[in-house]
């Protein structure tokens, strides 16, 4: 899988920048004794550390399934994020006690730390395009690394204020900066950690489930699905579903109608990499295709013979097709009704529809000849699909 290849790419040149960054923070803050960007340097080291984070979790994910992972390793991107937010957690508490209970000395150079800031600025501003704008793949974890590039961008703005307080003897605003800082920290690692801890125990994901619903609604033949369960493992879905079907499919075409269902599913939904289907007949108020086969007033025939017209509809969407029916041909009828992926033909008739059968389509007898009536007794599951001789 050379999908995650610009995503890799990125996530490291990410992690030079913030290493090269947070050592010319460290270094400059101590030599010059600044807290504030002291304090930004520890800020990037997290930052370092989760663009290496996010690199690892992406090359475990190229990782092919195994025997041993049939799951694939996945979850080591969540797993390894957890252990950042914990490291960032420490850093943000640390530069807390630094703050308040450290003097630092007096403030040298500001001038060149104030023009640090500015470079990590304009540095992280560009980074924050450059991940945001990463081609292919929709990758959650570069796409947050993004985001927060862009908060880093604000942080040295900040930063910036900071070390004009503590040039100027303002030291309780260089404090304040500093402290700010780190409960930015705490809070980004709150989340973080959050987030992996959720995904690591198999959290729902509603908005998946969502997406899933749609796209499966969108294939004609379907008739429900439900119990779709839908868990992340690193920047992938894995699903399961039950799949209604209508009952007279065959087990060969059932299984076509699945596959289909998977196939649809991972086009339209990139991240997910596997689907586990069941199937089961469909229920009644689902979504059906159905037959009506109905004289020239509109009414259901008892004997196909007096049939004009036959009527598509979709329980959900009303009325889909409409056309005159070919005297005596029911195989052809049959052939077409299967190519417009009809799952059920509602007859008021006294005719077994044998060939329907042998075309995967139930026959279904209402006992009523109005269209509307039958349809809401066919929702009900009123109808009978099994009268043989009446
Ligand atoms: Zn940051």
């Amino acid at each position: 899988m050379s999908k995650f290849k610009e995503g890799k790419k990125r996530s490291i040149v990410a992690s030079v920048t913030y290493l090269l960054l947070s050592v010319s923070k460290i270094i400059l803050g101590l030599l010059f004794f600044s807290l504030v960007v002291y304090a930004d340097g520890i800020h990037s080291i997290t930052d370092f550390l989760t663009g290496i984070v996010v690199f690892v979790g992406l090359s475990l994910a190229e990782r092919p399934v195994s025997e041993e992972f049939p799951f694939g390793m996945y979850k080591a991107e969540n797993l390894a994020s957890l252990v950042v937010a914990i490291v960032m957690a420490y850093a943000g508490i640390d530069i807390i006690r630094s703050s308040l209970f450290s003097g630092f000395g007096t403030i040298r150079y500001p001038l060149m730390l104030i023009l640090l800031e500015v470079v990590s600025c304009i540095v992280t501003y560009w980074l924050s395009r450059y991940l945001s704008k990463t081609p292919g793949l929709k990758l959650y974890s570069v796409k947050a690394e993004g985001i927060h590039a862009y908060q880093d961008t604000l942080i040295s703005l900040g930063v910036i204020v900071g070390v004009l307080g503590e040039w100027l003897n303002y030291h309780y605003l260089g404090k304040a900066v500093a402290v700010g800082v780190a409960v930015y920290i705490l809070y980004q690692s709150y989340f973080i950690g959050k987030d992996s801890l959720l995904i690591l125990l198999d959290i729902s994901d509603k908005g998946a489930v969502e997406g899933i619903k749609k796209v499966v609604y969108t294939i004609s033949e379907v008739v429900g699905v439900h119990e779709i369960k839908v868990r992340r493992a690193g920047p992938f879905l894995i699903a399961s579903m039950h799949l209604e079907v209508p009952p007279s499919l065959s087990v060969k075409e059932a299984d076509e109608l699945a596959d289909a269902v998977e196939e649809k599913l991972k086009e339209s939904i990139d991240s997910l990499v596997y689907v586990s289907i069941h199937i089961e007949p469909g229920s009644f108020s689902g979504k059906w295709r159905i037959a009506l086969l109905v004289d020239k007033d509109g009414n259901l025939v008892e004997n196909i013979k007096d049939a004009k017209r036959v009527i598509i509809v979709d329980t959900w969407n009303k009325i889909l097709e409409e056309f005159s029916l070919d005297k005596g041909d029911v195989r052809a009828m049959a052939e077409h009704l299967k190519k417009r992926k009809v799952g059920a033909v509602i007859t008021n008739g006294k005719d077994d529809l044998l060939i329907m059968k042998a075309y995967g389509i139930g026959v279904y007898y209402s006992p009523v000849k109005n269209v509307k009536e039958s349809l809401e007794l066919f929702r009900q599951g009123a109808l009978d699909p099994d009268v043989k001789s009446r």
